[in-house]
């Protein structure tokens, strides 16, 4: 077994931590104020190559696959966690077409998502269905050479900024009764509602879209119709969650950084906190659930890579990497006393960010099903 990460994503670790530092660590303070996505760091990303990483070079990506992708979201997250989803979700929609598109898709929109020029969403949730995909009420009829879209999604990531989403909409009923399309911005009754502003991952754009008697031509749909279920399911446990778990990894790494820096500088008694035992236990817990979580995320990336099965692994490594995240974060909180609830303090972002990534990807509550299924069968 080989530990060491290959030398191509040793190089795409160290570009990014540089990226994540110089040009998104400047941002976070505004993200924090406004709630909004730096648009112009889509372009930047794309730049220096993150938005391709999983794309094949012939649609102009790096093709260095999930380990690297894994990597680069991790080290954009240590950072800023909200930029990191923002990242993950574009990844997500490469992926579904990369798997499910024609070649004229390919063509078409995977050199626009790897240069930058779109932003990557795929929209799945709706009012009535984010766990209970069956719950969805959104519409797509046949009409001619046409479907007519209506409905509505919510908290769906990069929401204002997408070039062309692609959407899981009913075309029939029951589990086959699900089909994806993309939907092009500027398609009449296609639009952008409500801008959500969350307590964490303030930076991530999380919002509505609605969808109005919206005509789209049959060539927009990607894959079969009734082979929306499938193509949900695929990309998001298999390319969301372990985008998620790699932003919550990303955010562990913050964690320990942030409680070490802080009890080596705190002085109580007349010496650093970094003495008191309770302290190094708590550090230890938080580096503990750090080193573990990078190997179940490195596997699952691993495994996605050498084209093996990996959905257990995905959901395993995005289940238990959230929920450490949010462990973490209040043990680094902690150990600010109160320090840590004061805004100019990293380690409240990181408390707000871990919970809110609870959610998105499919809760724990889901996580844990999938993986008791697994156990059980
Ligand atoms: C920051 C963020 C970004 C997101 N980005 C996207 C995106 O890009 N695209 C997209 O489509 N969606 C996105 N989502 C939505 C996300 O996928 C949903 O929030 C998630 O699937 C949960 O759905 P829900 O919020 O409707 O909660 P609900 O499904 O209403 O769940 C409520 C509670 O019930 C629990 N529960 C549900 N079913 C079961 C069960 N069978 N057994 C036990 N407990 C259960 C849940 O775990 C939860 O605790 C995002 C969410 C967030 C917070």
């Amino acid at each position: 077994m080989d530990f060491d990460l290959p030398n191509e994503v040793k190089i795409v670790k160290r570009s990014t931590r540089e990226f994540a530092e110089q040009v998104i660590a400047p941002l976070i303070d505004d993200m924090e104020q406004t709630g909004d996505f730096p648009a112009h760091v889509i372009k930047e990303m794309g730049d220096i190559g993150l938005l391709g990483l999983i794309t094949p070079q012939e649609y102009g990506g790096s093709d260095l696959g999930f380990l690297a992708r894994t990597v680069a979201i991790q080290e954009i997250s240590r950072i800023c966690a909200a930029i990191g989803c923002g990242l993950q979700v574009h990844h997500m929609e490469i992926a579904g077409i990369l798997d499910w598109g024609t070649k004229e898709h390919k063509e078409k929109y995977l050199p626009l998502l790897t240069q930058g020029d779109y932003l990557g969403v795929v929209a799945v949730t709706e009012p009535t269905g984010g766990s209970d995909l069956m719950g969805m009420t959104s519409t797509a009829i046949a009409e001619g050479n046409e479907y007519v879209l209506n409905g509505r999604k919510c908290f769906i990531t990069n929401s204002h900024y997408c070039g062309a989403p692609l959407l899981i909409i009913k075309t029939g009923d029951g589990p086959r009764g699900l089909s994806a399309f993309i939907v092009e911005k500027g398609t009449p009754g296609f639009s952008p509602g409500r801008h959500e502003h969350k307590v964490g991952l303030r930076g991530a754009n999380t919002g509505e879209l609605f969808l109005q008697n919206c005509h789209v031509p049959k060539s927009n749909l990607i894959g079969d119709e009734g082979q929306g279920m499938k193509i949900a399911l695929k990309t998001i446990s298999e390319v969301g969650r372990p985008g998620m778990a790699a932003v919550a990894l990303g955010i562990l790494e913050a964690c320990l950084e942030e409680a070490v820096k802080f009890a080596r500088e705190r002085v109580l008694y007349g010496k650093p906190i970094a003495n008191l035992q309770a302290i190094q236990w708590n550090i230890a817990d938080i580096m503990g659930d750090l080193e573990a979580c990078k190997l179940l995320c490195y596997r699952a990336s691993w495994l996605k890579d050498n084209e093996r099965e990996c959905a257990v692994e995905m959901t395993l490594a995005k289940t238990y990497s959230t929920e450490a995240a949010v462990r973490a974060s209040k043990k680094a909180l902690e150990i600010h006393g109160g320090c840590g609830t004061m805004m100019e303090y990293t380690v409240q972002r990181l408390f707000r960010d871990a919970m809110v990534c609870i959610s998105a990807g499919g809760t724990t509550e889901i996580g844990k099903i999938v993986l008791s299924r697994a156990a059980i069968g």
